[in-house]
């Protein structure tokens, strides 16, 4: 898939385990566009102990949002460094109406925008199946499914042989508030992104490689 010749900005939305880091880590391969996910960044945070990442852990941990500020601060900095001067595909963020405020101000000031935010849906039921059973890699962060998307070796990245662990937040309990923190802190963002005119919604509830499809598809009709 070509890289539009601007910079173009796409957003990822969806619940948890709607598939945003699957489908983002193909599109950044396929498109070169980078890929920017907060989660990503406070996990790296944590795993170098800085004082972001220690503070990030205490509302990951509980399924809450980390405050907008902080991750305001963070998306800022990495969206100025120079991998992502052509754009990037946001996963997980903005996570809220003032962190999506935000991200348009700060585009804006650079003459950029957002030019598409792709909304992933995905019934309640199937989301707990598919994040009680998400398995990551501890060297990058890869993403399997122990039925869905499984490894050759169940303890073991298939890219790069690093150990597959399961997220504390992956746990029933954390992935309910999760899903509950989803609905009334960003699902509002879906009726944000619509009124700019960007909003594209789509079926989550298929196979990677359908959704992997109907995404190119997306992304195509809009470079
Ligand atoms: P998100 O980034 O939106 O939280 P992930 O991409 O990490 O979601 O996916 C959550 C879990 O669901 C992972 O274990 C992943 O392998 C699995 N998964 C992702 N997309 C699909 C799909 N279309 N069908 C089945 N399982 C999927
Ligand atoms: P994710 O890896 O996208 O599932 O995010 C894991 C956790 O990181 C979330 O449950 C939040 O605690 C935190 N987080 C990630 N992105 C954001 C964001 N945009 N705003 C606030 N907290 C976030």
């Amino acid at each position: 898939m070509a890289l539009p010749d601007r910079p173009f900005y796409v957003v990822l939305m969806g619940p948890p385990g709607a598939g945003k880091g699957t489908q983002s880590a193909i599109l950044e391969n396929e498109m070169g566009l980078k890929r920017v996910a907060s989660g990503d960044l406070f996990r790296e945070n944590l795993v170098k102990g800085t004082p972001m990442g220690v503070q990030a852990k205490s509302y990951m941990d509980r399924g809450e949002l980390v405050p907008d500020d902080v991750t305001v601060g963070m998306i800022r900095e990495r969206l100025t460094r120079s991998d992502c001067q052509k754009g990037a595909i946001l996963d997980g963020f903005p996570r809220t109406l003032p962190q999506a405020y935000s991200l348009d101000r700060m585009l804006g000031m650079a003459g950029r925008r957002i030019n598409i935010a792709i909304s992933i849906s995905v019934p309640d039921e199937v989301i707990m199946e598919r994040m009680t059973g998400r398995r990551v890699c501890r060297a990058y962060g890869h993403v399997y499914h122990v039925i869905f998307n499984p490894s050759k070796d169940p303890q073991i990245c298939d890219v790069d042989g690093s150990e597959l662990y399961q997220r504390d937040d992956d746990k029933e309990d954390t992935v309910r508030n999760r899903l509950y923190v989803y609905y009334k802190q960003t699902a509002p963002l879906i009726g944000y992104y619509f009124a700019k005119g960007v909003l594209v919604e789509m079926d989550g509830n298929q196979p990677i490689e359908e959704v992997h499809g109907l995404l190119g598809q997306i992304m195509a009709s809009q470079a």
